[in-house]
């Protein structure tokens, strides 16, 4: 018998063409504790989530289909719809095996989970992952379209338990494409009526989480620091240009792309950035000598082989799922004395900018904006310095609270709506959506 997760996505389409499966889920069974699947030749799979502590968390459902064209995997996971639709951006990415597939979807919905209860939103936890075929041209525009108008056909049929918007590998663009065939999505371009790309603003979000963390160990302010930022791509280089604003002594940066790196030190021209091109993979910022590490470009660069090399005090960055492995990894971190403030915590603008979409625009939104104010008691700044204080209390690591915290912010139920989005799942089971 072939073990279904450790082959590749595509070696586990042919499994399923084989089986007659198009779609299929797994749904948490609230009386039996346990998850089920769909088909029983899924149930492998089934026994993978039901034996894992780590990263399946009781997600209330998974949903899966292969693309009528172009071959592809595609996965809508939804972690927890108490305070809401389950939201969270999608990711177009290669995957090696099966398993590799569903650790990240079911990790990124839950970190969606805790992004939004912690910044007071109405939402709940989802995320899209969608495994790259790589016998297919992914940069094609006509490829892309498809992918993503089936990805939107997808939503639909989720009856909006799970709303998209842009993530790792997807562009404005391919969100135009998904909007073509739903309206469960957000992040929608400009010209769409969307509110466009959010990076100044998480970038703005991350120099509020470093002036909580400044706070904590004392200090005033970021003026005369020395800040490592790993990645100049849209966040990035909005972050240094504010740290610039706030006096920041130096700035020791890098990037994997030449031209970025060139682009940013014409801009910064006058100014103390030290920033240099490094290999893909290569980690050695940080171990540079500053004050605070931000990354910025990928996760799970915090691992038990770089942790014991860092230098800053305080590590805060835009990246997501920063730790390897978010218990181990935090703990070794507050072991070292470092203080480590959660990504969760300080990267939501993103998500924060999406969720107002549908109540239109206006100029200087408090809606937005009072999340980088410093006196609103959800605002970065006021749940840093809430989550670093207790944390400091309990004598945890920062994570670890600020998971606790965010998983009883979790489960207050929509004010409006309460726990619709588990009755929408109820009622996908009933109607047998996986023949849809
Ligand atoms: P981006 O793709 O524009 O920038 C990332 C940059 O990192 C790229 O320029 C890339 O070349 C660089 N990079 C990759 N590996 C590197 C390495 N080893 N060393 C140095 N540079 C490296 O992405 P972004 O929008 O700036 O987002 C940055 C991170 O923040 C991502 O992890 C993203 O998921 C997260 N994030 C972004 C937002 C947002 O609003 N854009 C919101 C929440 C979280």
């Amino acid at each position: 018998m072939v073990d279904l997760l450790k082959i590749s996505p595509q070696e586990l389409i042919t499994f399923l063409r084989e089986n007659g499966i198009r779609r299929f889920h797994f749904v948490y069974n609230q009386s039996e504790k346990k998850c089920k699947p769909s088909h029983e030749v899924l149930q492998p799979i089934a026994d993978f989530l039901n034996g894992e502590d780590r990263d399946y968390l009781e997600h209330e459902g998974i949903f899966i289909q292969i693309t009528k064209e172009h071959d592809v995997l595609q996965g809508a996971f939804v972690h927890r719809t108490q305070r809401g639709q389950g939201a969270g951006g999608t990711r177009f990415w290669g995957y090696n095996t099966v398993e590799d597939f569903l650790r990240d979807g079911l990790r990124l919905s839950a970190g969606m989970t805790h992004k939004n209860a912690l910044a007071g939103l109405w939402w709940g936890g989802g995320k899209g992952v969608i495994a790259r075929n790589s016998q297919v041209d992914n940069r094609d525009p006509q490829v892309r379209q498809a992918i993503f108008q089936e990805y939107g056909e997808l939503m639909t049929d989720l009856r909006g338990c799970y709303v998209t918007a842009e993530d790792v590998g997807t562009t404005t663009t391919d969100i135009g494409n998904i909007f073509a065939t739903t309206r469960f999505v957000t992040c929608l371009p400009l010209e769409l009526g969307g509110s466009g790309n959010p990076s100044t603003a998480t970038a703005r979000g991350v120099v509020r989480g470093m002036e909580a963390a400044v706070e904590m160990l004392n200090g005033s302010s970021l003026s005369g620091k020395t800040i490592g930022v790993q990645g100049m791509g849209h966040v990035g280089i909005q972050l240094i240009q504010f740290l610039f604003e706030k006096n920041v002594a130096q700035v020791i940066a890098c990037d994997i792309n030449p031209d970025l790196v060139a682009q940013a030190e014409k801009e910064f021209f006058g100014k103390n950035l030290q920033a240099s091109v490094v290999s893909k993979g290569d980690n050695s910022i940080l171990e540079t000598s500053c004050d605070i590490l931000a990354p910025c470009a990928t996760g799970a660069i915090l691992t038990p082989q770089s942790i014991p090399n860092i230098k800053a005090k305080i590590i805060c960055g835009a990246a997501n799922n920063q730790l390897e492995d978010a218990h181990r990894d935090d703990r070794l971190i507050f072991e070292r004395g470092i203080l480590y403030v959660p990504d969760f915590l300080v990267n939501r603008m993103g998500i924060v900018n999406c969720s107002n979409e549908q109540y239109g625009y206006v100029k200087n939104d408090q809606f937005i904006e009072r999340h980088l104010d410093q006196e609103w008691e959800y605002s970065i700044y006021q749940k840093t310095l809430k989550v670093l204080k207790l944390a400091r209390e309990n004598g945890e690591p920062p994570a670890h609270t600020a998971i606790k915290l965010a998983d009883e912010l979790s489960i207050l139920p929509h004010p409006i709506f309460g726990h619709r989005g588990q009755k929408i799942i109820d009622s996908l089971i009933k109607d047998q959506w996986f023949k849809s």
